[in-house]
């Protein structure tokens, strides 16, 4: 992984930072920090795991305040150990529901392409 490990971080290693809600629990919408979060996504235990096993770091990003309630949710799925932050971290790659790929081009972006986004979870249209 020498290509990796030249992107190692402050977090000792390449890190790939996840998105908690909508990424590793299962999720609607934004109803507060604080709300019990739902089931694991199907396969993200194990993704998590083939990067950790990979060398990789993770670290998982959520707006939620509580991180030990993070922290004991990622637990008991068995995901493998993950820093809880809310604070953007240097990073390899982001995994996130309401990402988009920037491409260098700010032509398109507008109101109406924002408004138009959709989180996999959420159809378009709706
Ligand atoms: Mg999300």
């Amino acid at each position: 992984m020498d290509a990796a490990q030249a992107l190692a971080t402050a977090d000792g290693g390449p890190t790939v930072c996840i998105d908690f809600d909508g990424c590793l629990s299962a999720y609607d919408g934004w109803r507060g920090g604080r709300v019990r979060p739902g089931l694991p996504i199907p396969g993200a235990p194990a993704a998590c795991q083939r990067l950790a096993d990979a060398g990789f770091v993770l670290v998982v990003l959520t707006a939620r305040d509580d991180h030990a309630a993070v922290r004991a949710w990622l637990e008991e799925w068995g995901f493998p150990p993950m820093r809880v932050t809310s604070m953007k971290v240097p990073a390899l790659v982001y995994i996130d529901d309401r990402a988009h790929r920037f491409t260098g081009d700010w032509a398109g972006v507008t109101a109406e392409w924002a408004m138009g986004l959709r989180p996999w979870w959420q159809s378009a249209g709706e």
